[in-house]
């Protein structure tokens, strides 16, 4: 018998659903899964069936107006694993369902583009690369990871090994086999600008069996790519982080590389983490997960030490080649023997100029880019801040502008102090674009590029960065955490990492991680050809035990004191945390919410670690005044459920909004 009512996900920040009645007329066409509009609030709004019942939860029902297309958009797995979603990280049904299908089709747009170009697909299925025999390391993990395959044993492996031990090439294999078993795979990698080279791999030696889906599709390439994949048209799907939503069947394997990226992490809603998803998924068709690092985080490591994920580590490099030697140079040294603050230490000037010299090229590091990180006046004090925002303002040479880092105001710098009459204005701290401007003065003739957020925001730009400094176009690549990734330049046997303390004092429990991985990271740069390479890391603070490992390029030891801390402060991997904030125009009203919410969890249950409320490290953004809340237990479902509860119960008064981050990846 069918059922009265249509139960309809609506993607708005509302943790319910909404029923509808259904009309005759539709009674044939509506399915769990199909995209429907209904009326809502006034207007025709697009909704997704996600169930169906017999008693509704309001007197006056409202009609199904039209059922949008034949075909689900929404299939079962994706059904239940969005209902998940919903509750582990306090987002609406309807959001997360919009995270699993393209852009193009939210709106309730029937169809768009056309059929992908037979040239493209010919591009794509050019020479195929073939499989290296393995190395014992690679033969003992294949075995590990296809016999997990073969058993339908979901286990998380990870594939702890620094760069070129030949973890790509496992992947490569190990995908192979469950395509020869009949089954598909996910490959997801931190970012698909920056890792074109791994990219390129897997669509040489797949062909089209590949489906790339990145940020630099059009919309309705990307909506074909969607549907190539839903309909079985693509085996693979290589990506970063939204690809783990990717409509595939018959999953036989997910990967995930440097798993400890924190793109992994999505920051706006749904706030999931694509590792958590992927485990979802995994158990879900009896597969293995696969996390591959150099540099593993803190949970993955812990976990594969502790009977929760399955350890294998590749300890050699293919080719034998020794890691770079790193120098570290403690500028603290330089401060005493210059009159001036200098950017460039003598031994980094030194090792520049040879390297020029030899006609090598060098790559230059600072994870802060702008012009100088802040404006202020010598004689009374007074520094530049956002309007808006609990910021500095940051000097963007090219420009002429003053700009905020976290809502884009920008001013042009005064002349004369505003406050005190003043003409004595200076610029502090430095930026990528100071040291591009600096290192042009010494570095005579040597041709430049930088690449950071600020010059690459042109589609195609990161790929004329990187592929001229590949030709030898641009002898000098200075920029951000964008020029530490994956790329492989042979010619590269300089590394200079401009200030290593910039990650280190930010206010956050991971900044020693994310220093250490940062810097293990960048080093690697160095040396990939044969001539050997040398790395330089400038830093206020040299005794630092995430700078001396990375610097002995020692993973193992750095977890070692870290997790040590970790543990007395009782962070994670030993606990998980929820980062709640609350924000509002009015400063008071927004504290006052804050320490109610924070009550009421304390109330609910006294087991869960309730800290705060206190004003966000970054204490005002875009005009609204912030406060975190943060609890921290180590039973994640049971935390959620709890918080589930108190905010279905809390009285939010007007004019305040709150977010809810599970195990986020910024305490901002
Ligand atoms: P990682 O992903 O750990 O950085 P890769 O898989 O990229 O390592 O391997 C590094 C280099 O060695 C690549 O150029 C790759 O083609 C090559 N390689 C990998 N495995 C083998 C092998 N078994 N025999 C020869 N070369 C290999
Ligand atoms: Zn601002």
């Amino acid at each position: 018998m069918p059922m009265k009512f249509a139960e309809v996900a609506i993607a708005l920040p509302m943790d319910r659903i909404f029923h509808y009645a259904i009309p005759e007329r539709l009674s044939q066409e509506v399915a769990v899964g199909k995209r429907v509009f209904v009326p809502f609030a006034h207007r025709n709004a697009v909704g997704y069936i996600v169930g169906f019942c017999d008693n509704a939860d309001v007197k006056v029902v409202k009609e199904i107006t039209g059922v949008i297309e034949s075909d689900p958009v929404v299939n079962e797995e994706m059904r239940a694993l969005t209902q998940w979603m919903k509750d582990t990280y306090f987002c609406s049904w309807g959001e997360a369902i919009e995270a699993t299908i393209p852009a193009g089709i939210k709106k309730g747009k029937r169809e768009i583009g056309t059929r992908l170009g037979k040239k493209e697909i010919q591009e794509a299925a050019q020479e195929r690369s073939l499989p290296h025999t393995p190395t014992k390391e690679q033969e003992s993990a294949l075995a590990a990871i296809t016999g997990a395959h073969d058993r339908n044993d979901a286990r998380v492996f990870l594939l702890y090994g620094i760069t070129s031990s030949g973890k790509t090439e496992v992947y490569l294999q190990a995908i192979d086999h469950v395509l020869k078993k009949g089954k598909t795979a996910i490959m997801l990698v931190p970012e698909i600008a920056l890792t074109p080279q791994t990219v390129e791999r897997f669509v040489s030696r797949f062909g089209d069996q590949v489906a790339v889906i990145h940020s630099g599709l059009t919309q309705a390439r990307k909506y074909l790519e969607w549907k190539r994949i839903k309909q079985g048209g693509a085996r693979i799907v290589v990506g970063a982080r939204s690809a783990i939503l990717a409509p595939l069947e018959s999953i036989g394997i997910i990967i995930i590389d440097e798993e400890h990226e924190t793109t992994y992490k999505q920051e706006d809603v749904p706030r999931y983490h694509a590792r958590d998803i992927a485990q979802w998924r995994a158990k879900r068709h009896g597969c293995p997960l696969v996390l591959g690092s150099a540099t593993p985080s803190l949970e993955s490591y812990y976990r594969a030490t502790h009977d929760d994920y399955t350890l294998i580590k590749l300890t050699r490099r293919i080719d034998e080649r020794m890691l770079p030697k790193v120098k570290i140079v403690d500028m603290r040294m330089e401060l005493a023997t210059r009159r001036q603050i200098a950017i460039f230490s003598k031994v980094l000037l030194d090792a520049l100029e040879a390297t020029l010299k030899r006609g090598k090229q060098a790559i230059l590091f600072l994870n802060r880019r702008g012009f100088s990180t802040f404006m202020h006046c010598k004689k009374c004090g007074l520094v530049f801040k956002c309007k808006r925002c609990d910021t500095t303002l940051v000097y963007h040479f090219e420009e002429k502008r003053l700009m905020c880092h976290y809502c884009g105001y920008s001013v042009a710098p005064p002349d004369i102090c505003p406050k005190c009459r003043g003409a004595y204005i200076k610029y502090f701290g430095v930026g990528t674009e100071r040291v591009e401007s600096e290192i042009a003065r010494v570095a005579g003739g040597a041709s430049i590029a930088r690449m950071d957020s600020d010059t690459t925001s042109a589609r195609g730009a990161h790929d004329k960065i990187l592929g001229d400094f590949k030709t030898g176009e641009t002898t000098l690549l200075v920029g951000t955490q964008m020029v530490a990734k994956g790329h492989d330049f042979p010619s590269v046997t300089l590394v200079g990492v401009i200030s290593a303390d910039a990650s280190l004092n930010i206010p956050d429990f991971r900044a020693s991680e994310r220093t250490f991985n940062l810097l293990t990271q960048v080093a690697g740069r160095a040396g990939r050809g044969e001539h050997g390479g040398e790395v330089v890391v400038q830093t206020y603070t040299p005794s630092h035990y995430a700078i001396q490992t990375a610097a002995k390029h020692d993973y193992e030891k750095f977890y070692d004191q870290e997790i040590v801390s970790r543990k007395e402060l009782n962070f994670p991997p030993f606990t998980h945390l929820v980062k709640i904030t609350v924000r509002a125009r009015n400063d008071e009203a927004a504290a006052k919410a804050a320490a109610n919410l924070a009550d009421a969890i304390k109330a609910a249950d006294v087991t869960i670690a309730v800290a705060g409320p206190a004003p966000a490290p970054i204490a005002r953004i875009r005009g609204y005044f912030r406060y975190n809340v943060v609890l921290k237990g180590e039973d994640r479902p049971a935390i959620c459920l709890l918080l589930r509860k108190v905010l279905g119960e809390f009285r939010k008064p007007y004019g305040i909004l709150i977010a809810v981050d599970v195990d986020p990846m910024s305490m901002m």
